[in-house]
């Protein structure tokens, strides 16, 4: 029998958020456990309804939207992407710059697949949203991680951003507000790696999925408004900001000094047409969506669902001993940090799985998020608040008693890593 193997390609591509842990999970469920599932942020798996403005917008357009549409999407759409991007004072040029994609996602791989060759470096965070390493691996470059600091509220820490600025390198990815932290970089921070970015004439590719999920006041600076000097690939979305991660509409807006990436440009223009066109529906939803932004800050405002289930697993986690936690400014997510030595934690995908297995809930290992120790998890605080109360008290169930060379599971529980 010929034996077809997954192609060498994938040899260092890594996406745990839907990994082995979370085919264990499914088997769990299909022998009949119930699972508290907290490994994906999202929102639909957690009761938060489609905004209705959106839902007839798209009923209303969908009789219209059964062809291709433009490549780079549908022209009111893009117009409306301009118009948002300006307001934030990313000086975009016009509708030729925005690029509507399936969701970020799709516009993440496309952007790496038309830059990258063999050997190029691309600097992104650690920990990060996986999805970056692993396209700038499968697209064949190298992905160069720079530490963010939990000691400074998670910023990069830009002394270890510096060093490993090389000749391959050609872009730096910021993801803020940050998935898996919480973070909201302040503009100083950001301010110092646009300069570093001019300085080195790289790429700025500046994910802000979650730009309007924010907590206290907290103020949202676009990347792309620091500087004109280099060229900034701002990503965004209506994935989380109006909980339709299903219907996949993202988009991706070029500014700055085009000049030095014309045939890049080139080249995303040529993979975005290769795949015909983003889903035309959800396209239909964008214009609406933008201009009626007021039920995210509904929920992120003081007394919002969300802001209240921040507060509560940011405070239970913090009450647990042995687990420490920066309260989260924006987003979906919490990153708690384990003391290790007292739990006997050498391997975080086991300390994930042990807990699946005793207390039903799934979480993500830090190391999942390209986090080089095994002290971190993330959770996701999307759950209503029984349900939330739920994990939490399973997860301080768990830390009161696990340790992991003791572990019951760590023998006799088999997982396919
Ligand atoms: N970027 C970040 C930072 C994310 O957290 C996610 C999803 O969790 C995405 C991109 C993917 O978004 P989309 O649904 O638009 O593909």
């Amino acid at each position: 029998m010929k034996i077809y193997k997954k192609s060498t390609k994938l040899d260092h591509v890594c996406y745990d958020i839907r990994g082995p842990i979370v085919e264990e999970a499914k088997r769990m469920e299909e022998a009949g456990e119930s699972i508290i599932k907290l490994n994906s942020g999202n929102p639909a798996t957690f009761g938060f309804e489609v905004p209705d403005v959106i839902l007839q917008e798209m009923i209303k357009n969908l009789s219209r939207a059964h062809g291709y549409t433009d490549s780079k999407g549908i022209m009111s759409a893009r117009e409306s992407i301009c118009k948002y991007s300006r307001e934030k004072g990313i000086p975009v040029a016009g509708v030729d710059d925005v690029y509507i994609g399936n969701g970020v996602s799709e516009l993440i791989m496309i952007a790496m697949q038309g830059l990258l060759d063999n050997g190029d470096e691309v600097l992104v965070p650690a920990p990060d949203y996986p999805l970056w390493t692993a396209a700038v691996n499968l697209a064949g470059g190298t992905a160069v991680h720079y530490r963010c600091d939990e000691l400074s509220d998670w910023n990069p820490d830009l002394q270890d951003l510096k060093k490993k600025i090389s000749p391959r390198t050609k872009g730096i990815v910021i993801i803020n507000p940050n998935n898996p932290t919480g973070a909201l970089y302040p503009r100083e921070v950001l301010q110092q790696i646009v300069d570093l970015a001019v300085a080195n004439h790289l790429i700025v590719f500046t994910d802000e999925i979650y730009d309007r999920i924010l907590y206290d006041g907290g103020e949202h600076i676009a990347t792309a408004s620091l500087s004109g000097e280099t060229m900034f690939v701002t990503m965004n979305g209506l994935s989380k900001s109006h909980r339709i991660a299903g219907y996949r509409a993202g988009w991706m807006v070029i500014s700055g000094n085009k000049a030095m990436a014309t045939d890049y440009l080139k080249g995303l223009t040529m993979l975005s047409s290769m795949r015909m066109c983003s889903n035309a529906p959800s396209q239909y939803a964008i214009s609406v969506a933008l201009e009626n932004q007021q039920s995210i800050f509904d929920l992120t405002g003081p007394g919002g669902r969300l802001r209240e289930q921040r507060d509560c697993a940011w405070e239970k986690l913090n009450s647990i001993p042995g687990i420490s936690c920066v309260k989260p400014k924006a987003a979906l997510y919490l990153f708690p940090k384990v003391d290790t030595k007292r739990f006997g934690i050498i391997d975080d995908q086991r300390f994930i799985l042990d807990l699946l297995v005793r207390e039903k809930v799934l979480l993500v290992q830090g190391t999942g998020f390209n986090w080089p120790e095994p002290d971190h998890f993330r959770f996701v605080f999307l759950p209503e608040m029984a349900q939330l109360k739920e994990a939490l008290d399973r997860m301080e169930r768990f830390m009161g008693t696990y340790h992991q060379k003791k572990s019951e599971n760590m023998n006799n529980h088999e997982v396919a890593v």
